[in-house]
């Protein structure tokens, strides 16, 4: 799997659990989301009322799941977390709503994977807590309206543009999470290497955090890496030096690119002179699914400005040319 990957893996969970932040004070980075959810979040309690059904976007790892546990545990209330594509048939959805208590966060990972019909289970109650649930078969079925305890949906999605809008308008408040800065990203590795115990000088979580994709997760997961490393081949600190050998080792390069990072740049530059070239053709030549690419690989690459979405499809930019050592041909990459 994908070092890089931004997607937890099953095994890593209980790892993450242990060093994620329960208080908006410790979500580091996101100065926009932080500034905003810490008026919503007190305001919302201080009239006793749940907060507004909040729509949580960005690619993987950035902190979405963190920010739903955040919001329950400073509202006072329980989360339950599902996801889109576990939740199979309306009634799913039903049994979870109508076991929610008064207040209480459920939150829905993955959003824009539910089905139309689930989906449909959610508008009413979103709007009027209240859901519709049919009884019987056939010309006896009948429907019966329930009222729903007030809650707050909290919705993920890697992408906004993926909702139908009757969904995304039914959400209150809409935040978008954007990649981290080193800065943060150190912030972020030397408070888990504080929890972890794990002995980090400043530079050494530096290293770390410059080459984790602007991404806590894997900042978090190379920190577990890095410090195996510091153990076995070093005297257990992680300096800059022990951190860039076994990151150089694991292959993360200076970028924080992994494999499936160069995989796309070198595919678009060698094989299709640097684009444009559609999306399909791209997923083609690297072996990959179009919804990874787009969901997980691009978005950090155009971010740091190595390619470019334009309408007639991707371009490699004179950065992923020099990255790779190429020269750029003359006049036409941006
Ligand atoms: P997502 O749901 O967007 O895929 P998560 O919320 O599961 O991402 O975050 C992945 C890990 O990164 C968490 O275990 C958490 O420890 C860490 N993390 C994410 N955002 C932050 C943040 N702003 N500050 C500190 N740690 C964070």
């Amino acid at each position: 799997d994908r070092l890089i990957s931004g997607a937890a893996t099953p095994d890593e969970e209980a790892a993450e659990r242990a060093i994620r932040p329960d208080t908006l004070a410790d979500y580091t980075g996101q100065p926009a989301v932080r500034d905003q959810m810490g008026i919503f979040i007190p305001a919302a309690r201080g009239r006793g009322e749940p907060l507004d059904h909040t729509l949580l976007f960005g690619p993987p790892g950035l902190g979405k799941t963190t920010l739903a546990h955040i919001i329950a545990h400073e509202m006072g209330v329980n989360l339950r977390q599902t996801s889109g594509p576990v939740l199979d048939k309306p009634g799913d959805l039903a049994a979870l709503l109508t076991n929610l208590e008064s207040g209480d966060v459920l939150f829905i990972d993955e959003i824009h994977r539910l089905s139309s019909v689930v989906e449909e289970v959610l508008y009413p109650a979103m709007e009027d807590y209240q859901i519709d649930i049919m009884i019987g078969e056939g010309p006896a079925a009948r429907s019966i309206k329930l009222d729903l305890p007030p809650f707050t949906l909290v919705g993920a999605t890697t992408r906004a543009g993926l909702l139908t809008s009757p969904l995304r308008d039914r959400f209150g408040i809409v935040q978008r999470l954007e990649f981290y800065g080193v800065e943060d990203l150190t912030a972020i590795v030397q408070r888990a290497a504080g929890i972890l115990d794990v002995a980090t000088v400043v530079e050494g979580a530096t290293e770390i955090a410059r080459r984790s994709r602007g991404t806590p997760r894997i900042a978090n997961r190379l920190l577990r890496r890095v410090r195996d490393y510091a153990q076995v081949r070093a005297d257990g600190v992680i300096t800059a030096e022990v951190a860039g050998r076994a990151l150089d080792l694991l292959d993360v390069d200076g970028e924080g690119f992994d494999v499936m990072d160069r995989k796309l740049l070198s595919a678009l530059i060698e094989r299709f002179d640097g684009g444009p070239t559609g999306i399909e053709s791209l997923a083609a030549a690297v072996g990959e699914e179009r919804d990874t690419l787009e969901d997980v690989v691009e978005p950090y690459l155009i971010q740091q400005g190595f390619m470019q979405r334009t309408p007639r499809g991707r371009v490699a930019t004179r950065r992923a040319w020099g990255h790779f050592g190429y020269a750029a041909p003359a006049g036409d990459p941006v």
